[in-house]
């Protein structure tokens, strides 16, 4: 059987009707990105869905397999088009029916009539299809409550559009259609996903990675690159900041007690990551957190690190399970990246007994007894920026240059 069309629908972004143009331009976009390199289709957006017009089901198979990945998209299906004639649309019915002929199904017409003007009503169409079907077909008896399959027929003005499958798309809304925030990514299984999620959000995601080296290896760079490619897939492009963090965190491990570098080490993450999210433009930080009972995942952790920022974090992962999560990173395919051994910085200094239930003054206290003001500013010149796209890095950018034009910001001191 030849599919004529893939009917792209949007779900949730009807919801959005001020935005409804911008979205639909985006969406468009980046399905035509997401299908780049297959052949024989074509893309064309209507206000309520879209229709992939395919010329061969050559690619059709990769095409649905795309489809399913990208975000603002709520379901498709693969349609047979008949032109506004019932003996043409019981063709499109025949054909549909090929798959359908190696045992006894049951089925259901569902009938839509969009098109007032056809001359038929939905009682009359679901009669005139259910009985072609009956009579030709001996093998398939109907089945109203249960069906095996439902032939649905929908009566637009351009044309009959005769389909059985709504196969489920990710959801959300097009990439980038809101706001940029800088994600915490790790090399683990939970920040990639957190990253995935705010993306089907709509949301744009820049990426930074703290790494110690020589304590961490380049192998473990190197995972976070390919989870930024990865990652990037879907959306186009990503940002990705790298932070050189082994002065500031051997210090910290020197200054702190060691039940309390945990807490510091990601206070200090917070602080550097709220500057680069102020150099670029994002408007929240986000980690890859859930409320669990590991030392930095407590609510009492939560708000020592949070104290540091008057940014909101987002984290989208703060209330699921870990085999959810693990099933999703499955699905965009960071889970095995993320499997690799290579350790992360914070697992290196992890100490013995962290605490689970740090106290804010205690924190604030330690810290206060080393000024870290100089090692900031120099973590902060140190960040290597890369802009990744699928097939592997765009750029190489150094944040010195920014650091500097901070540096020559206006002095107001003599107003005030
Ligand atoms: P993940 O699987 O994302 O590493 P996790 O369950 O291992 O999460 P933690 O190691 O406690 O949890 O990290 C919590 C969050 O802190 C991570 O999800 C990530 O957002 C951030 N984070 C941890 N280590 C780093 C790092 N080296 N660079 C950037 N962000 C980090
Ligand atoms: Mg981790």
């Amino acid at each position: 059987m030849e599919y004529s069309h893939i009917i792209v629908r949007y779900g949730e972004l009807t919801l959005k009707s001020g935005n409804r143009n911008q979205f639909l331009k985006k969406l468009t976009k980046n399905i035509r990105y997401n299908l780049q390199g297959l052949k024989g289709f074509h893309v064309q957006t209507k206000h309520d869905r879209m229709y992939i017009h395919l010329d061969n089901n050559d690619d059709v198979v990769e095409i649905m397999n795309r489809l399913k990945r990208v975000p603002g998209i709520h379901n498709f299906s693969p349609v047979l088009r008949a032109p506004l004639d019932i003996e043409e649309a019981k063709k499109a019915v025949d054909n549909l029916l090929k798959t359908k002929l190696d045992k006894e199904y049951t089925f259901k017409i569902q009938t839509k009539r969009p098109n007032k003007n056809f001359t038929h009503n939905t009682n009359e169409l679901n009669n005139i299809f259910g009985s072609h079907v009956l009579v030709n077909y001996k093998n398939l008896k109907v089945n109203v409550k249960q069906p095996d399959f439902i032939i649905n027929v929908e009566v637009r003005s351009e044309g009959i559009f005769i389909f059985t499958d709504f196969i489920k798309g990710t959801g959300g809304f097009p990439v980038n259609t809101s706001s940029k925030a800088l994600l915490l990514l790790s090399g683990g299984i939970d920040s990639p996903v957190a990253a995935h999620m705010l993306q089907v959000k709509g949301v744009e995601v820049e990426m930074v990675h703290f790494q110690s080296p020589p304590f961490t290896s380049a192998d473990a760079l190197q995972k976070i690159f390919d989870l930024t490619i990865k990652l990037s897939e879907v959306v186009g492009k990503i940002k990705l900041h790298v932070v050189n963090f082994t002065k500031l965190q051997t210090e910290i491990v020197k200054c702190v007690p060691s039940n309390y570098t945990m807490t510091s080490t990601r206070r200090f993450m917070l602080r550097i990551a709220e500057e680069v999210a102020k150099r670029e433009g994002c408007l929240a930080l986000a980690t890859g957190e859930s409320l669990g009972q590991v030392a930095s995942q407590t609510l009492e952790s939560m708000n020592c690190i949070n104290n540091v920022t008057n940014m909101p974090i987002l984290r989208p992962l703060l209330s699921m399970d870990k085999v959810d999560i693990i099933k999703i990173a499955k699905d965009i395919e960071t889970l095995e990246i993320s499997n690799l051994p290579f350790e992360d910085c914070c697992t290196i200094f992890t100490p013995k007994a962290p605490k689970t239930k740090p106290r804010l003054e205690k924190i604030v206290a330690y810290e206060s007894r080393d000024d870290y003001s100089e090692l900031i500013d120099d973590t902060l010149t140190s960040i290597e920026t890369y802009i990744f796209d699928k097939n592997g890095c765009v750029i190489e950018q150094d944040m010195k240059e920014i650091a500097e034009k901070k540096e020559q910001k206006e002095d107001f001191s003599d107003l005030l």
